[in-house]
């Protein structure tokens, strides 16, 4: 035993004892629009590198000084469109190592470093901007048509490096977030006056004032970003719905709320957290238009209308919308809201985030309150805007599939705008139909 310890440990020894560094782990993260490769150090990494873009394959070379590899490199990059592999090369002298990202396509790379903190060691980054994976097609041109669809941007919070909040039994908040995410993304597009665009589609990290910027691309009519909470005890619960405040939020948790976005943009490793300041100026002017002033009474409206059908499914933290200064939320002309679907540092909440049952239910609740605001709240040319709905009392003989036919709608339809579980209509109970 002693004697194969001692074998394994000079083994060891004839390449560690001259390198002060070592990469412990390579991440990479394909999203639409580039890809992220986070080689993780056991200390601050000392690095050069150079592009081979005369023939293919391209290939950026990174020469890390004074540092060992300890880790595998195989498969990375297998679900990257633009990174072909990673692997080692010969190199330049004996106390470096030289990683080489061999690429698809001709990049411009952007390098740097991020510090220690909590969740990572020190980490080089390396941002290679090109399609990396298939797009969800984005919006397609809408403003000509007449009765078009209203476009939702479905924001699914963190990603990548930042996993949010992490619940008691190590759930991420970003895999529960992009499940309720895709689920009201496929309700939506069901939907004959909706349809929907993912802001983020896989497992990297957006910076905060990228998903507002993307949904505005998209030419989104509404943005909402989807979260579970979390508190440093794990007695809170329920949801709760967020909207803009130009002052910084007066609740406890409202303050957790903007520290924990904060810390997300640094666990993302953004190349922007300089020009955070930078922006506030902007903000500034911003926040004092009228535009902004009418999209976050919208959003008030919206958030009124989730709330109503989120209580439905969840137990709700707060029953009133709740306000905070929050980057994602500063887009200055459409109503955005975040909405906080649980305390995933709640046990039992936590289970339920995980649960498709559960996950299903609140997608629907956000749909259908998306949905409710739309009708109330038209905007022109929309077919949502042309929806007339009435209300109807029930009479003996009726039933839904009767109504739908009468009305030139669909049992669906009627189900949806009335929020009804079951088939069954009673006498004199007063029901909403669409006009379609
Ligand atoms: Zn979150």
């Amino acid at each position: 035993m002693i004697k194969k310890f001692w074998v394994v440990l000079l083994a060891l020894c004839s390449f560690s004892v001259w390198a002060d560094n070592s990469i412990e782990s390579v991440r990479v993260w394909p999203s639409p629009d580039k890809t992220r490769v986070v080689f993780d150090l056991s200390e601050t990494p000392e690095y050069s590198y150079f592009m081979l873009n005369q023939q293919k394959p391209y290939r950026l070379v990174i020469d890390f000084n004074n540092t060992k590899l300890n880790t595998g490199l195989t498969n990375l990059g297998k679900d990257s469109l633009l990174v072909r592999k990673v692997r080692t090369s010969s190199p330049k002298n004996n106390r470096s190592s030289r990683i080489v990202i061999e690429l698809n396509s001709k990049t411009e790379p952007n390098l740097f470093v991020l510090p220690a903190n909590e969740s990572y060691k020190d980490r080089l980054v390396v941002d290679l901007p090109g399609k990396s994976v298939e797009r969800s097609g984005p919006a397609k041109s809408i403003d000509e048509l007449k009765d078009r669809k209203v476009t939702i941007a479905i924001d699914a919070g963190h990603g990548g490096d930042d996993p949010g909040s992490i619940g008691p039994r190590g759930t991420y908040e970003k895999n529960v977030v992009i499940k309720i995410a895709r689920a009201l993304a496929k309700m939506i597009n069901d939907d004959p006056g909706m349809q929907a665009f993912l802001v983020r589609t896989g497992d990297y990290y957006l910076g905060l004032n990228e998903r507002p910027q993307k949904a505005w691309d998209a030419k989104a009519d509404f943005f909402v970003s989807i979260h579970a909470d979390a508190f440093r005890t794990p007695q809170p619960r329920g949801g709760s719905v967020w909207v803009l405040s130009k002052r910084r939020a007066d609740s406890e948790v409202g303050r957790w709320l903007e520290n924990r976005e904060q810390e997300s943009e640094l666990l993302g490793g953004v190349t922007d957290i300089l020009s955070k300041n930078s922006h506030e100026p902007y903000l500034a002017e911003t926040l004092l238009d009228m535009s902004m002033d009418s999209s976050i009474a919208g959003a008030y409206s919206a958030a009124r209308h989730i709330i109503d059908e989120m209580s439905s499914v969840t137990k709700m933290h707060k029953t009133k919308p709740q306000a905070a200064s929050l980057a994602v939320l500063k887009s200055p002309d459409k109503p955005s809201l975040l909405v906080e679907t649980g305390f995933i540092s709640n046990p039992d909440e936590e289970r339920l985030l995980t649960s498709n049952a559960h996950q299903q239910k609140m997608a629907r609740a956000l749909y259908n309150g998306i949905r409710r605001y739309f009708v109330s709240n038209p905007i022109d040319n929309t077919y949502l805007a042309n929806q007339n709905s009435f209300t109807y009392t029930v009479k003996s003989g009726d039933s839904l599939s009767v109504l739908a036919q009468r009305y030139n709608t669909t049992v669906k339809a009627i189900k949806t705008e009335n929020n009804l579980r079951s088939n069954v209509l009673k006498i004199g109970q007063k029901i909403t139909i669409p006009s379609r």
